[in-house]
Formats: C-alpha cells, sequence, structure tokens
C-alpha cells in the first residue's frame, strides 16, 4: 500500500523541477525618480557630467525590478548580458538629459574628482537591476522604457501647481504625495535623505510601472520611507 507519507516525499522531489516551471522574474517595476538637489547638497557632495551641470529637474534613478513583497532581484546574468553602450547610442542625448549620474568618479568632490561618469551609472543601473528584467526587456528597451516613463510625467511640474518648489523651505510629505498622486492617479512612495546640516529632505520619489514597463499602476508595495520622512521636509535649491 502506497502510504501518506511516500506520496509526500515523491512530492517534495518534484518541487525543484516545478520551481524551474513557475520561476517568478519579477512582478512590477519601481521607477524611481530623485531630486539632483538632495543627492548634491549631502556631507558626499556631487559632481556633474562632462556634459555639465544637469537641468534642475527630477532625474532618473533607475528602472527596478521588484517583487510583490518587497525583496528584489538583483544582478541577473550580467555574463550573459554585458552593458555595452553602443546599444543605446541613439538614446544617450536623451539619457544625458534625464538620467545623469552626479556621483565623483573615483572618490568625492573634496579630493578632486570633478567629473561624473554618466557610462559607469548606467552600466551599474543595467547589471544591477536591467539585467533582471531581461526576460521582457532587452538593454536598448529597458533604457528606451525609462526615458518614455520620465517622458510621461514631469513631477517638478506637478509639484510647482501645488506650490511646492525646490526654494530650500519646507513642505508637507504629506502634500507632496497627494500633488503627485492628483495628477498620476497612483500613490508614489517617497523617501528623504539628509544634507550636510543633517536637515531631512525630500530625496526620491518612487513610481510603479507594470511588467511592460509603460503603464504606471498602484504599488503592490511602498518603499519603506522611515521615520526621517514624515511631516515637513526640505525641498533643495539645485
Ligand atoms: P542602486 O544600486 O541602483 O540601488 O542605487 C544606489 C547607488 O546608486 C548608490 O551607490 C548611489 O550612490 C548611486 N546613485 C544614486 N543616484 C545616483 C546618481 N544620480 N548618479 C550616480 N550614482 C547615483
Amino acid at each position: 500500500m502506497v502510504s501518506i507519507k511516500s506520496i509526500c516525499i515523491k512530492l517534495l522531489m518534484l518541487l525543484p523541477l516545478s520551481n524551474i516551471w513557475v520561476s517568478r522574474d519579477f512582478d512590477f517595476f519601481y521607477f524611481v525618480q530623485q531630486w539632483p538637489g538632495s543627492f548634491c547638497d549631502t556631507k558626499k557632495s556631487c559632481c556633474f557630467p562632462l556634459t555639465g551641470k544637469p537641468v534642475a529637474n527630477f532625474s532618473i534613478h533607475g528602472l527596478w525590478p521588484n517583487f510583490n513583497d518587497g525583496s528584489y532581484p538583483s544582478s541577473c546574468n550580467i555574463a550573459e548580458n554585458p552593458f555595452n553602450q553602443s546599444q543605446i547610442i541613439d538614446l544617450v542625448p536623451r539619457a544625458e538629459k534625464s538620467w545623469a549620474s552626479l556621483s565623483c568618479a573615483g572618490g568625492s568632490k573634496k579630493e578632486n574628482k570633478t567629473n561624473s561618469d554618466n557610462e559607469r551609472f548606467w552600466k551599474h543601473e543595467w547589471d544591477k537591476h536591467g539585467t533582471c528584467s531581461y526576460s521582457v526587456l532587452d538593454e536598448h528597451a529597458y533604457f528606451e522604457a525609462a526615458l518614455n516613463l520620465k517622458d510621461q510625467f514631469d513631477l517638478l511640474q506637478i509639484l510647482q501647481n501645488n506650490g511646492i518648489k525646490p526654494d530650500g523651505n519646507l513642505y508637507s510629505i504629506v502634500n507632496i504625495s497627494e500633488a503627485i498622486e492628483q495628477a498620476i492617479g497612483f500613490q508614489p512612495g517617497i523617501t528623504c535623505n539628509r544634507d550636510a546640516l543633517g536637515n531631512r529632505q525630500l530625496n526620491e520619489i518612487y513610481l510603479c510601472v507594470d511588467k511592460s514597463a509603460s503603464n504606471f499602476i498602484e504599488c503592490p508595495i511602498l518603499p519603506k520611507s522611515g521615520k526621517s520622512c514624515t511631516g515637513f521636509v526640505e525641498f533643495p535649491i539645485f
């Protein structure tokens, strides 16, 4: 007679196979934009690309595949899908405008590393996040999708329409969130950081996007914004 125990053991032996059949690549994307003024006025400071100071608007940080439980895949199959800037050469002018690197290549501004390196930043975003979306987007499609998402809504304009300006004053996180939700139709995630003096400031805005990387959706889970991102925070000048 076949015992329940032996059936269970056989089912357990089949589990690795079923994982292959139903392996999850990711569930949705976070499309993350940052306020450059908040990246630059930290203790670490920032550097600009050779193309010069980026425009004073929200800038793309990344398009990040995510799971519904808040975890995310990272650095998937980099060897099979290495970053190759020549594949996105037609997108470079748009990326220079909307996806500029602000970190000082090889050190901090204080160490006289005066320029950032866009290619290095784009490679980092592709390696860590983009490679995990390879089931739906190749490198060109990934960068193009992020740039098209950026062009769908102008976050700075949305905030300014609601009297929220990057003038160094304090603004309510609730008002910032509601202004964006009204314009886009979905609640954003908001994270904060601290300037060199330790003041809390608006840092990044997370919007959720479906697996096709073209439609904004309600976030299955919002990023943790932490205690430092409640009440009133600074919106620094850039
Ligand atoms: P990620 O690894 O994609 O999760 O993003 C975090 C890393 O991106 C950190 O090392 C940040 O310093 C870096 N980073 C964030 N924004 C920028 C930016 N505008 N330019 C260059 N590096 C950035």
